[in-house]
């Protein structure tokens, strides 16, 4: 039985997925066995098939098969610097004056803080270190031609729908953070520190700090880090010495809570879980509405209206999910068979968006 899900491409919404490696933690688990993941030898790397047997209870053997299309599929031995190839289009159209956001999506485990975040070395090094780079970079070109910028950064986590600053000057952060939007379509949350960007080398110690601060509430609070979101965003402002032009862009990095839906029941589900659980689903499907009301307007069917109030992350991201936006979803999916039906729902999911 095959699940055709290939659908239209929309718009300025885009959708990859990326499929991770095994790993060596994923050898010493009982459950090691690899998912049956295809690849489609096709040129353009489009497509993933998944597949699962079973048997019913008659005994006859049952074969199911998925199949998906993205704009861009990334295997497991895809590079960070291949998955940046393409995303580095987009990353630097914020010195055009766009609003860009990248989210990664996926269950925890599945390579959302790698492909965002990403390792230490230059090599593994994630999007967020490489789009900052890269708009330095055409930052510097863009001076011969009269463009002197601004930039400036924040990083969020939202947790529980309220909003943290991981670069606030305390190390635990009990501010309580607003959401506002002016109607010049700027977005501002109070009480936030936003630092001054001046070099790339710099937005990489302070996404160390950022970091730090988020590993150290987890220890605290359970596996805290899989459980928030964390959105990076640089503000870049130019203005043009030559002919008085200016313009305004912004870059929103967002690595998602973990999509993974909890069991029923079981240890370690109490209140507080359940509350976190109830949060990370509304903020997912919240997004999961806003990019898809987006895309059936990007599609010219009418002037739907757009839920934005319904999380905060997309309350805080309205301005950049809208008109004047280019929105990209890496779906990080796990290779493992054991996580098949949770990579069924990611991939549902980005069908939705797509
Ligand atoms: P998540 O953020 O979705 O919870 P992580 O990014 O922490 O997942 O990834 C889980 C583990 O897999 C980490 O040890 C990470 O280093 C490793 N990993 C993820 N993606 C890759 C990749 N493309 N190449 C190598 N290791 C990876």
């Amino acid at each position: 039985k095959l699940h055709n899900m290939v659908q239209e491409l929309k718009g300025n919404i885009r959708v990859f997925c990326r499929v991770r490696p095994l790993i060596p933690s994923d050898m010493s688990s009982s459950e090691n066995t690899r998912a049956e993941i295809v690849y489609p030898d096709t040129l353009d790397h489009k497509e993933i098939v998944l597949s699962s047997a079973s048997e019913n209870a008659m005994g006859q053997e049952r074969k199911d098969e998925w199949q998906f299309a993205f704009d861009r599929v990334f295997e497991p031995h895809s590079s960070q610097a291949e998955v940046f190839e393409d995303i580095s289009q987009l990353a630097q159209s914020c010195t055009d004056g766009y609003n860009v956001c990248v989210f990664a999506y996926g269950q925890t485990g599945s390579g959302k803080s790698f492909t965002m975040e990403g390792g230490p070395t230059e090599a593994t090094a994630g999007m967020i270190p490489r789009a900052v780079e890269q708009v330095f970079a055409v930052t510097e070109e863009l001076q011969n031609k009269g463009w002197e910028y601004k930039m400036e950064g924040q990083m969020l986590e939202i947790y529980n729908e309220t909003i943290n600053d991981l670069l606030g000057k305390a190390e635990f952060d009990k501010k309580k953070h607003e959401i506002k939007h002016d109607k010049s379509g700027r977005t501002t949350v109070t009480d936030v520190d936003v630092v001054p960007l001046t070099s790339a080398n710099q937005v990489r110690s302070l996404l160390s700090i950022a970091q730090s601060r988020r590993t150290v509430a987890s220890t605290l609070m359970n596996e805290r880090s899989s459980r928030s979101h964390s959105v990076f965003t640089l503000r870049i402002m130019g203005e043009n010495r030559l002919t008085g032009e200016t313009c305004e862009g912004s870059l929103n990095l967002v690595d998602l809570a973990g999509s993974e839906r909890l069991e029923k029941s079981g240890a370690g589900n109490d209140k507080d879980r359940l509350k976190e659980t109830q949060s990370i689903n509304k903020s997912l499907s919240a997004l999961g509405d806003v990019i898809a009301a987006l895309g059936e307007r990007g599609e010219g069917k009418g002037d739907k209206h757009i839920p934005y109030r319904n999380s905060k992350l997309t309350y805080l991201l309205q301005n950049s999910l809208s008109g004047n936006s280019k929105t990209l979803m890496v779906l990080n999916l796990s290779p493992l068979a054991s996580h098949l039906n949770e990579s069924l729902c990611s991939l549902r999911f980005a069908t939705k968006v797509n």
